[in-house]
């Protein structure tokens, strides 16, 4: 894993003002660094999918700057900025976007097409994503032949297996049934701990408050942010996440 000095994401004084004057974001601020997960929440309106495709580089801000792994991406063009996503950022989606006619090895793989890996070297290494979200035993089966919960897997997978220095995943939950959401949830945790970096996009407090880190999001404004500095590292066992010791 490279290590970064600077923040796997730096957004510094974002604004993104739509066409006919809506103001979604607001002057905003957020770094994100290596090994954190957290979640990015606020009610619908408040400007999370905005946020969500500024910090993908789906999108560019009005102004301010971004930075992806260091590289300032308001200086780049489509094509350098769509070669810097595929290699430093990893998506999941609340409808798992998985190409239906492919299998679950095959649409893992997708995640190298332009990665630069050989053939036979995607095949590998998709089967091995597979593997660490537990679903080694479903590599041939097709998105209609897997469960929800498989489906998030399978695109969690995808996100992986780049070894990308940030995952978005946006409302990973939003789709699935509760206890499905909750098994999503642990093995998001479980990858955190593994060393992957990720932030969560959701309107749902309670998944919120189950990451180590909140950012707070209101008409277009960070309103709270419970990183207590821009150093600090998580990973490991949130005071949040239930039990407390010294009780
Ligand atoms: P959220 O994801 O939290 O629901 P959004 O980022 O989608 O919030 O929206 C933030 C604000 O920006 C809302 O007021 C929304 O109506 C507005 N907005 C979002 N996308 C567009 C767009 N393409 N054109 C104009 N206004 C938009």
């Amino acid at each position: 894993m490279p290590a970064y000095r600077e923040p796997v994401l730096a957004i510094e004084r974002v604004s993104r003002t739509y066409p006919g004057g809506v103001t979604a974001l607001d002057d905003v601020s957020l770094r994100v660094h290596a090994g954190e997960l957290l979640a990015i929440v606020g009610p619908s309106g408040s400007g999370k999918s905005t946020l969500l495709n500024i910090m993908g580089t789906l999108d560019l801000p009005t102004s301010g700057h971004v930075r992806v792994a260091g590289h300032e991406v308001t200086a780049l063009s489509d094509r350098r900025l769509s070669a810097l996503r595929g290699r430093w950022l990893g998506f999941v989606f609340q409808q798992f976007h998985l190409a239906p006619g492919l299998d679950a090895v095959e649409n893992v793989a997708t995640g190298l097409l332009y990665a630069g890996v050989r053939r036979r070297d995607r095949r590998c290494r998709a089967v091995e994503a597979l593997a660490r979200v537990g679903l080694a035993h479903r590599v041939d089966h097709l998105p209609h032949q897997l469960s929800g919960g498989e489906r998030q897997r399978v695109a969690i997978a995808r996100a992986l297996v780049n070894d990308p220095a940030l995952v978005l995943a946006d409302e990973p939950t939003g789709a699935l049934d509760t206890a499905t959401g909750e098994a999503v949830l642990a093995l998001l945790t479980e990858l955190n701990a593994e060393g992957t970096t990720i932030a969560l996009i959701t309107h749902d407090r309670d998944i919120a408050a189950r990451t180590p880190r909140q950012v707070e999001i209101r008409d277009g404004r960070v309103v709270a942010d419970t990183a207590s500095g821009p150093g600090r590292r998580s990973g490991g066992d949130p005071a949040t996440s239930g039990e407390r010791s010294g009780r």
